[in-house]
């Protein structure tokens, strides 16, 4: 920050006896206010001068003291205030008596000009003054010029009219610390409420959600028992059913065979009839043992790098034989050259299990096998152009012993598809349905490639 070249100085003064000290401040102050400090800042300037001035008259004998306005770069201007000590100063130091003196202005210190030390002081102009031009400058020079410094009792009545206001201000501003303390004190006294009461609800919820956790972990074992209690019920019954089915069937076959005694036309057709209804329970029964079975989790996974090419193959060559409507087509496709990890026989039940659903509702045009490599997962499905299956029933076919309404003149149990989606949930996977009634059906086991 430089003075302009060749600018003139605003005023000077010198400083040699007590008396000049007062002069000093007075012009100080009036300097200050005619280049648009603020009030406090005007008092800053000039109690700061006053200070400097006392100092410098005890160790230098005195100074010469000259006001400029100086542009710093960045356009801002500023009162600078130059005081060349008569006497050099002792090392060329100077410290003001007032450590507190230099927080008054905006800079404080001393300055190298030529052989002399010059304790130099500023402070900014606020942007809101009238700008400083060379003209204004001008004027103001010749204003400062006229106006006569007053005398020390002047200065004495200014300086205690300025403590004045000074008190006033410190009063006012304590009164308004005040009220805002007691503000402070009530918002405190609110959030100390609220928080307590925050503080009770939340504890009362937390207790709430604990409560209802034990009765969830209550509910759930209740829940497992009753499952478990089912499975090995299923499990003893079928158990014991297979063996007196199985005797039945036997028996009957005995009867209708030629070495045994022949039997009138109604015996062998009761018999018949008697055969076929044991073959069916012999279903279920061995159905229900599976089921069980997968739900006690007492299935042991086999796995293994499984080609799918010759589970496709196989698939085609069994389920022919239950394609028997010449109007309905089983198309298995040939599936990609790549292995996957799963449980070869399980997948082949379920994939056996879905094509022989399609191929029992489906009246005409085709059942298809595809099998698709994503990134992640295998997607198989099984597509029929069957009746398809309402929405709603989208999730109630997957319950146990439950058949679409007309479903159960196909034949079934209502087992196959709980037993399929147990099975694919345990090799890790899951079996959707997309169908809409009229559209056929869509059924697609989804299974991760491990490791992916
Ligand atoms: P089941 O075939 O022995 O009746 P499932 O559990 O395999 O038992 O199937 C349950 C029900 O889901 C079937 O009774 C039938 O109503 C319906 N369903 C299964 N697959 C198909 C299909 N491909 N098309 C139409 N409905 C089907």
């Amino acid at each position: 920050m430089n003075a302009v070249p060749g600018r003139r100085p605003l005023l000077q003064m010198p400083l040699r006896v007590e008396h000049d000290i007062f002069v000093v401040r007075q012009r100080g102050r009036e300097v200050a206010a005619a280049v648009g400090l603020e009030h406090q800042d005007q008092v800053r300037v000039a109690t700061a001068l006053s200070e400097v001035a006392r100092d410098l008259l005890g160790v230098a004998g005195g100074a010469d003291v000259t006001f400029h306005v100086d542009e710093a770069p960045d356009g801002r201007q500023h009162l600078r205030v130059d005081l060349v000590p008569v006497r050099p100063l002792p090392h060329d130091r100077y410290e003001p008596q007032s450590g507190a003196v230099v927080r008054l202005v905006d800079r404080l210190g001393t300055i190298g000009v030529g052989r002399d030390t010059v304790v130099r002081m500023s402070r900014r102009v606020p942007v809101t003054a009238q700008a400083l031009t060379p003209e204004r400058l001008d004027e103001l020079r010749a204003e400062l010029v006229q106006s006569a410094p007053g005398s020390a009792l002047d200065e004495l009545a200014a300086q205690n009219q300025q403590l004045i206001a000074a008190l006033d201000e410190v009063r006012q501003q304590r009164d308004e610390l005040a009220v805002l303390n007691d503000e402070l004190q009530e918002t405190n006294r609110g959030v100390l409420a609220l928080y307590g009461q925050l503080s009770e609800e939340l504890e009362e919820t937390n207790r709430g959600v604990v409560a209802l956790y034990a009765e969830l972990d209550e509910k759930s074992a209740q829940l497992r028992a009753a499952s478990e209690s089912k499975s090995r019920f299923l499990a003893n019954v079928s158990h014991e059913l297979r063996a007196p089915v199985t005797a039945i069937i036997g028996l009957g076959r005995l009867l209708a065979d030629s070495a045994s005694d022949p039997l009138t036309r109604e015996q062998s057709q009761q018999v018949e009839l008697i055969r076929a209804s044991s073959t069916d329970l012999l279903t279920l029964v061995n159905e229900l043992l599976d089921l069980a079975k997968a739900e006690s989790g007492r299935i042991e996974l086999n796995l293994a790098e499984v080609d799918l090419r010759p589970v496709f193959g196989q698939l085609r060559g069994t389920l022919r034989a239950v394609a028997t409507r010449p109007e309905v087509e089983l198309v298995v496709e040939e599936p990609p050259a790549a292995t996957l990890r799963t449980d070869e026989v399980l997948l082949g039940q379920v994939l056996r299990n879905l094509l022989h659903n399609g191929l029992k509702f489906t009246e005409r045009g085709e059942v298809r096998l595809r099998a698709l490599r994503r990134d992640d997962h295998w997607a198989l499905t099984v597509t029929d152009t069957g009746p398809g299956i309402a929405p709603e029933l989208h999730e109630r076919i997957f319950e146990e012993f439950y058949q679409a309404p007309g479903a159960t003149r196909a034949g079934g149990t209502g087992l196959g598809l709980p037993y399929a989606r147990r099975l694919v949930t345990l090799l890790g996977g899951t079996l959707e349905l997309t169908s809409e009634p009229g559209r056929g059906s869509t059924f697609t086991v989804t299974l991760p490639v491990v490791g992916a």
